[in-house]
């Protein structure tokens, strides 16, 4: 796994340097890191955009963000959406995944914190306070992993005490580290759902540079459902390759080995897919790599390319019998798929984006209404070995 050691500078933005994100950050920060105080981030940014290097995990940047912090999912054209929230808390990450998006989406090569945290605050504030009667699913995950940085930065655990407060709205922290140690002992009042993107050991070594392996991922899942929290998990990319089905069968068995199903808020699967510019990036990057080669691909509405409609079929139907026979009850979507694909493999189509949205709902009340049986089952589920 790679670790937050490799970061050896830190920059943060003299106007934010008091804030909450900073101070927290100060705190934390092991002796050997540099800290470079900057009025202007800009450019330092520029100038690492400039060298061209496509990724650079030994700096971060913390800097006042002008722009919106929340923001609807942008989802992908054509296909079925959740009304998901994004809530952007910086950019770029410590791992490299072979078929990060974020390599031909970002700008400059550095990763970024914004550390307004009390703007963020107060723009989430004013977009949800109002609005009772909805509940919004808001996830961080979407430019950055939720937790890797988060020993250095307690920037998660500022968040799941702030939407404890937030009846109508549950936080959820993607990642693909073991880091939530810090976050186990926070009052999240069962507003915070942690999620893992999961795929086979073989691919995770293969192609999720620097990641915890799927022992260290569960391990942490069993951790983090004992101290209360439901978790999600995304089988996202699924990634084809000759024997999938057998590991990703096996990998369903492995996650309901260690975690308890009735504190698994949903799964969801996404195919593998990519822009024509992201093509050029991986193949470039990692010439090796089947990725971009393996099975044929076909290019969407949206313009990204994925596997044949068939493969793809065959693949979420395998999977979600799979996990139907663990639980019928665990709720489970597709993310970024036609409603031809939906259609295929669950038999119906939500009728809309807020359609979809009302099973969320449904199933989070369902969640809350039960009682917590699970805690002491989760404790007695088998550990990881
Ligand atoms: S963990 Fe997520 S954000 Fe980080 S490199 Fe992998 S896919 Fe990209």
């Amino acid at each position: 796994m790679r670790t937050i050691e490799s970061i050896q500078t830190v920059y943060i933005e003299e106007s934010i340097k008091n804030g909450l994100a900073a101070r927290g950050v100060l705190e934390r920060l092991p002796n050997h890191v540099k800290v470079q105080y900057t009025n202007s981030p800009k450019s330092i940014l520029q100038e690492r955009a400039q060298k061209g290097k496509s990724s650079s995990k030994d700096e971060l940047m913390i800097y006042r963000h002008k722009g919106r912090f929340l923001s609807g999912c942008p989802g992908s054209d054509g296909m079925m959406c959740c009304q998901y929230f994004v809530l952007h808390l910086g950019q770029g990450c410590l791992f490299d995944c072979h078929y990060c998006y974020l390599q031909s989406f970002l700008n400059h090569p550095m990763m970024t914190l914004f550390g307004n945290l009390e703007d963020l605050f107060a723009e989430v504030n004013q977009k949800t306070l109002g609005k009772k009667n909805f509940h919004f699913r808001i996830g961080t995950g979407e430019y950055t992993d939720s937790l890797v940085l988060e020993p250095w930065t307690g920037i998660s655990s500022h968040l799941i005490s702030y939407f404890a407060d937030h009846p109508n709205a549950t936080l959820e922290l993607k990642t693909k580290s073991s880091h939530v140690e810090s976050i186990l002992d926070k009052d999240h009042k069962g507003h915070t759902v942690i999620s893992w993107s999961l795929n086979p050991s073989c691919i995770i070594e293969a192609i999720e540079e620097g990641t915890s392996s799927l022992e260290e991922r569960l391990e942490a899942a069993a951790k983090v459902q004992k101290a209360g929290y439901r978790t999600s998990f995304h089988l996202d990319p699924l990634i084809y390759f000759e024997g999938w089905e057998k590991e990703y069968h096996l990998l369903i068995d492995r996650i309901f080995d260690i975690v308890d199903p009735c504190r698994t808020a949903w799964i969801s699967m996404g195919s593998f897919r990519y822009t024509p510019a992201l093509k050029e990036v991986i193949q470039r990057r990692f010439p090796e790599d089947e990725l971009t080669r393996q099975g044929e691909m076909i290019q969407g509405i949206d313009g990204k390319y994925r596997y044949f409609k068939t493969v793809r079929q065959k693949m979420f139907r395998s999977i979600k019998a799979k996990i139907e026979s663990v639980d019928p009850r665990l709720f489970l979507y597709l993310c970024m798929e036609s409603r031809k694909t939906w259609k295929d493999v669950f038999g119906f189509i939500p009728s809309s984006a807020k359609a979809l949205d009302s099973l969320f709902e449904e199933r989070r009340k369902s969640l809350e209404s039960s009682i917590e049986p699970s805690l002491e089952l989760a404790s007695s589920l088998s550990p990881p070995s």
